[in-house]
C-alpha cells in the first residue's frame, strides 16, 4: 500500500494513538531524539520514557531538545544497543510498556558506519515484544540502500513472519522506507 503522507508522520500519528498521561514507553534508536521527544510529550504529565542509542551525538542531540522542552525528568537515556533492552528497563515495565518505536539505519548527518545490525535488531525486538501492554504498539521503520541494509530487512521479515495471532500487523510502504505497525491484541 503506498502513502501520500510520509511514514514517519504516519509513524507518530499511530504511536499517539496509545499513549496517554503516565504512560511508559521506550524509544530503541533515540538518533538525533525526534521520536524521544514527541513521545514525551505524549505521557506527559506523569509518564516515562527509556531511549536507547549508541552513539554519544544522539544522547547529545536527544538532551538538548529535552531540556529546551523542559521534558528532560521524564526521559532516561542509555548510550548502548537496543539488545540490552531487557536488562536496562525496570522489571516492573514488562507487559506495561504503551509504545516502542524502532528507526532503523544510521545517525543522520552522523557516521553512516554505525549502523543498526540484523543480529542486535531481531533481539531488541524481540525483548520489546514482552515488554508491550496489550493494546500496545511496536512500531518499525526500515531503511534500504545502506550497507547491511539488506541483511536486516531479510531478519526483519523474517521476525514479522513468525508473528503469531498475538499480534496484528500493518505494512506500509513508501518508495524509501518501510514502516511495519505492531499491535499486540488485546486478550478478551
Ligand atoms: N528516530 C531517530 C530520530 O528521531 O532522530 C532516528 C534514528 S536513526 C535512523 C538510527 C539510530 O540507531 C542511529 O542514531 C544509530 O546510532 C542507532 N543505533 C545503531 N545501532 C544501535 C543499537 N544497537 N542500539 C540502539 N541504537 C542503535
Amino acid at each position: 500500500m503506498r502513502n501520500p503522507r510520509p511514514l514517519t508522520e504516519l509513524a507518530q500519528t499511530a504511536v499517539a494513538a496509545v499513549l496517554k498521561p503516565g504512560a511508559r514507553a521506550i524509544d530503541a534508536t533515540m538518533g538525533n531524539g525526534h521520536d524521544t521527544l514527541f513521545m514525551a510529550h505524549g505521557v506527559a504529565p506523569g509518564g516515562k520514557i527509556i531511549a536507547f542509542d549508541i552513539q554519544g551525538q544522539a544522547l547529545e542531540n536527544t538532551r538538548e531538545k529535552l531540556i529546551a522542552a523542559h521534558l528532560e525528568p521524564m526521559v532516561e537515556l542509555h548510550r548502548c544497543g537496543h539488545e540490552q533492552m531487557g536488562s536496562r528497563v525496570p522489571p516492573d515495565w514488562a507487559g506495561r510498556v504503551a509504545a516502542v518505536i524502532f528507526n532503523l539505519g544510521y545517525l543522520p548527518g552522523g557516521d553512516k558506519r554505525l549502523i543498526t545490525r540484523a543480529a542486535t535488531t531481531r533481539s531488541a525486538l524481540e525483548q520489546a515484544l514482552a515488554l508491550l501492554q496489550p493494546g500496545g504498539l511496536l512500531s518499525l521503520m526500515l531503511y534500504r540502500g545502506h550497507s547491511g541494509a539488506d541483511e536486516e530487512s531479510a531478519a526483519v521479515h523474517d521476525w514479522i513472519d513468525g508473528l503469531d495471532q498475538a499480534y496484528r500487523v500493518k505494512r506500509l510502504e513508501s518508495p524509501g522506507p518501510l514502516l511495519f505497525l505492531v499491535e499486540k491484541l488485546q486478550r478478551a
